[in-house]
C-alpha cells in the first residue's frame, strides 16, 4: 500500500509501535500465517498509535495487516507482503489502545499489505464500532468479494487504483489485478460509503494520457473524491528508485483536472 503513514519510515530493524523486538521469540498469541476469522487471528505488522493523515479529516490509530499477494515497484510497506510473515503486534494491544484513547481517537485505519487478505478483519471491524469507535480501510481491491463482505461495517475507505486495468501487470506484477481493483470500485461506489480513490501517479508506467483516461474512468464509475500520490523512491525498493530516476508526478502532468486533490 502506499499509505501516507508507511512503516518503512521506521530505521532499519526497529518494530512497529508495540511490536516484539526484532528477532525476539514470537509471543504466543501473535498471528503467523493464520486466516482464522477472529479478531485475535490477525497477523498485524504494526500500529501507527496517532496519524491525521491516514484519514483526511480524523485522527485515528492504524493497523498494518501483513501480507499482500502483489508485488509494486514502489510499495512503501514491501516488507509486508509475505503473507508467511509473523505478527509483530496482537488484537488484544490494538484494542487496549482503543479503551485508552476512547473520546481522542475518531476511529480506526486497517492498512497494510492488503487488509482484506485476512479473514479476522470483519470481526475486528465490529469490535472496534462496538468500542464507540470509526473504520476505516486502505485496499488495493485485490479481494473484491472479502471487501464486499466488510463494506457495511465500514464508515470510510481509501482505495486504490493504480492504473488502466491493462497496465495493472506492469504494475502489480499480476494481470488480473485490474479486473480485480475495478469491481472494487464499483462495489464501494454501489455500497454508499464515504470514501476516496488514490492513484499513485508512477512516471515509470504512466503517461499524461494513461493518466487523464484514469481520472475520467474513475470519475465516471462514480468516485467521490479523486486523489493523485507521488510515488516514491524512499521506502521502495532500490530498483524502482534506479527506474524512477527522480521523476515527479508533476513530471507526468502539468495541469491537474479540475476536482483532483494532489497530495504530496
Ligand atoms: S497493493 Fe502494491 S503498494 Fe499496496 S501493499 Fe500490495 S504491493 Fe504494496
Amino acid at each position: 500500500m502506499t499509505t501516507p503513514t508507511a512503516l518503512m519510515a521506521l530505521p532499519s530493524g526497529t518494530p512497529p509501535t508495540g511490536a516484539a523486538g526484532a528477532g525476539a521469540p514470537v509471543p504466543l498469541g501473535l498471528g503467523v500465517a493464520r486466516l482464522g476469522r477472529r479478531a485475535e487471528d490477525l497477523v498485524i505488522a504494526g500500529l501507527v498509535k496517532y496519524s491525521t493523515c491516514d484519514w483526511p479529516g480524523k485522527l485515528v490509530a492504524t493497523v498494518f495487516l501483513q501480507g499482500c499477494p502483489w508485488n509494486c515497484g514502489y510499495c512503501q510497506n514491501p516488507d509486508l507482503m509475505d503473507p508467511r510473515a509473523p505478527g509483530r503486534v496482537t488484537w488484544e494491544e490494538v484494542t487496549k489502545l482503543a479503551e485508552r484513547r476512547r473520546g481522542l481517537l475518531d476511529g480506526i485505519v486497517f492498512s497494510g499489505g492488503e487488509p482484506t487478505r485476512q479473514l479476522g478483519l470483519a470481526a475486528a471491524l465490529d469490535q472496534v464500532r462496538a468500542l464507540g469507535l470509526m473504520t476505516g480501510l486502505h485496499t488495493a481491491g485485490a479481494y473484491p468479494a472479502r471487501l464486499a463482505a466488510v463494506l457495511p461495517a465500514l464508515d470510510w475507505v481509501g482505495l486504490d487504483i493504480k492504473a488502466l486495468a491493462h497496465h495493472y501487470g506492469t504494475v502489480t506484477g499480476v494481470e488480473t489485478a485490474g479486473q480485480r481493483a475495478f469491481d472494487a470500485l464499483g462495489l464501494v461506489v454501489a455500497s454508499g460509503v464515504d470514501h476516496e480513490v488514490r492513484i499513485t501517479v508512477d512516471p515509470v508506467v504512466h503517461t499524461e494520457d494513461h493518466l487523464r483516461e484514469l481520472i475520467e474512468l474513475v470519475k465516471a464509475r462514480g468516485a467521490r473524491r479523486v486523489v493523485l500520490q507521488e510515488a516514491r523512491a524512499e521506502g521502495a525498493r532500490p530498483a524502482y528508485g534506479a527506474a524512477l530516476a527522480n521523476r515527479r508526478l508533476r513530471d507526468v502532468i502539468g495541469q491537474v483536472p479540475e476536482g483532483v486533490e494532489v497530495r504530496a
